[in-house]
């Protein structure tokens, strides 16, 4: 949709330089139609970048080539569900190459990304979540309690990713796990998903999550 606007921007701004250029006076209606194109396709640019910054996060974690895509504004209206993220399962059982991001987790995500990381706000840590979630559905997971969990304990790798150092994707990880994770639905939650619980993919050390 944007792209389009883009492009019907620039082909009227070319149409007119070329009519002023001819004798006929353009000289507001150029830059008023310019402007707004260059400014869209910045943004334009910005949002698929970020796109497929994401998707290099998802693909690692998902260990095959995989895509991330933001929700667009067309489909903040249409869409009717509460997730943060989707990934669809083939009826076979295998997931989709797509995953999903509703419009306010991409918009957190975006502004981790190019924020500065050091004070991030708890939408930011929700969203880092919902990347490295996603992306282990992506990687063959579907039940929802073993996703969270595996995504626990990777959002420290996909905030670091996104620009952090070490220490500030540890106290991501950990503000997760005690601010948000006691308060996500059952169904996303397991009692071994803790220290030296089953769900720890890394018993022998000492770091949780
Ligand atoms: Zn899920």
């Amino acid at each position: 949709m944007r792209l389009w606007i883009v492009l019907a921007l620039l082909a009227g701004s070319a149409a007119a330089t070329t009519r002023h250029a001819m004798g006929h006076r353009h000289t507001i209606l150029i830059p008023l139609l310019l402007v707004p194109a260059l400014v869209l396709g910045w943004q334009e640019w910005t949002f698929r970048g970020d796109e497929d910054d994401f998707s290099v996060i998802a693909s690692e974690i998902a260990g095959r080539d995989v895509r991330i895509e933001c929700q667009r504004f067309s489909g903040a209206l249409l869409d009717a569900t509460a997730e943060a993220g989707y990934v669809q399962f083939n009826a076979d059982g295998t997931p989709t190459d797509t995953g999903r991001l509703e419009r306010d987790a991409c918009r957190d995500l975006r502004s981790y990304l190019h924020g500065d990381q050091s004070n991030p706000t708890i939408e930011h840590v929700v969203a880092i979540q919902v990347l490295a979630h996603e992306s282990f559905h992506l990687s063959g997971i579907s039940n929802e309690s073993e996703t969270e969990c595996a995504a626990i304990q990777r959002i420290d790798d996909v905030a670091v990713d996104l620009g952090a150092t070490a220490t500030q994707g540890r106290a991501v990880a950990e503000r997760y796990y005690a601010e948000v994770y006691p308060r996500m639905p059952a169904a996303y939650r397991n009692d071994e998903c803790r220290q030296k619980g089953e769900l720890d993919a890394s018993p022998d050390d000492a770091q949780w999550p």
